[in-house]
């Protein structure tokens, strides 16, 4: 027998954690999924100190099961599975799990972004102790430090610029002689006296002893192998959406994102798209968790409760 629900949340991030509270508190009967642990992309964030309400600054994975354990408070009902299949289109909606099939009369689509890695030796082992993906996040960690931004998109540039407030030095390594991002941001970068331009170049490895010390790079015109001191390095390589599941039922962007309206509608009634995952997001905590609750509100709307 399928479980029916007035409401499924797909995913355990700061959007999904953040609608449960709402759509809990509101006495929807409620269910949010998520494969591994709360929290989404923030759990990699060992220190988040814009987030409001945490004068001290607040771990991403602590702020993940506080939120967690308010929203289960209120009577937030979770799973741990991964979705495996979506029919979402008719009135009805049924989600497809590893652990049996669910309905719902609406769902919350909160699956958040992936980061891209650069896959080089040393990356994973300094996460958090030196790599990064999020200058936002960890820029204030690097003051007066020499640092590296891996990247030509406008991603890697507004780090970079985001970074000369702390460091003492920004290299920007990009592979090709040609940066992708908009040149009225590039001028910008250009201006910037603490901005170097590493062009043509590829990071081979990051290295380090405790934390990260250097990086090992390469001159794809020449082939020369040189090492570049650094305490830190931001990649910003780009981010993929989870859409994989989504993007042939619902309107998503040029980058695969979900497009929705200021109420988190989708193109398919009924279902509403938080966080990461929504189009023009600009990818924060703080961001995720307006939309988790902007979406439990209309979603509550949609269900006329
Ligand atoms: P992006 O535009 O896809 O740029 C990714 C950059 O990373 C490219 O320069 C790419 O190099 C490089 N890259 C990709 N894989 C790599 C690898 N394995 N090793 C080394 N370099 C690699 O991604 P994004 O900068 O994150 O931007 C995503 C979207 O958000 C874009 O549409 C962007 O305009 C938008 N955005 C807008 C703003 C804004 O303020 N307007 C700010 C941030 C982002 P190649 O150039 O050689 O492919």
């Amino acid at each position: 027998m399928v479980t029916e629900y007035q409401l499924i949340i797909l995913g355990g991030g700061p959007a999904g954690l953040t609608a449960g509270i709402y759509a809990a508190r509101n006495k929807l009967n409620v269910l949010m999924i998520e494969k591994a642990m709360v929290g989404g992309l923030a759990i990699y964030a060992e220190s988040i100190e814009n987030y409001p309400g945490f004068p001290d600054g607040i771990g991403g994975i602590e702020l993940g099961e506080l939120m967690l354990k308010q929203a289960q408070k209120f009577g937030l009902k979770t799973l741990t599975a991964e979705v495996t299949g979506l029919d979402i289109t008719g009135q009805s909606k049924v989600i497809k799990t590893t652990e049996g099939d669910l309905s719902a009369k609406a769902v919350i689509v909160a699956l958040g972004s992936e980061r891209i890695n650069l896959n080089v030796p040393g990356e994973k082992e300094y996460v958090g102790r030196g790599v990064s993906y999020c200058a936002t996040c960890d820029a204030a960690f690097f003051k007066d430090m020499p640092v590296a931004v891996v990247g030509g998109g406008n991603s890697a540039i507004s780090e970079a610029i985001h970074l000369t407030k702390f460091a003492s030095q920004v290299n920007l390594i990009h592979r090709r002689d040609q940066l992708r991002a908009t040149p009225l941001f590039v001028d910008k970068a250009k201006s910037e006296p603490k901005i170097k331009f590493i062009l043509s170049t590829t990071v081979d490895a990051v290295q380090g002893d405790s934390a990260v010390e250097s990086l090992q790079l390469n001159d794809v015109k020449t082939g020369k192998k040189s090492v570049l001191p650094v305490s830190g390095v931001f990649v910003a390589i780009g981010q993929s959406p989870n859409t994989a599941l989504v993007k042939n039922i619902l309107s998503v962007d040029a980058n695969g994102y979900i497009i929705t309206n200021e109420k988190m509608e989708t193109s398919v009634p009924g279902v509403l798209a938080a966080g990461d995952i929504r189009s023009n997001s600009i990818r924060q905590t703080i961001s995720a968790a307006g939309d988790g609750a902007t979406a439990a509100i209309y979603a509550d709307r949609y269900l006329g409760t």
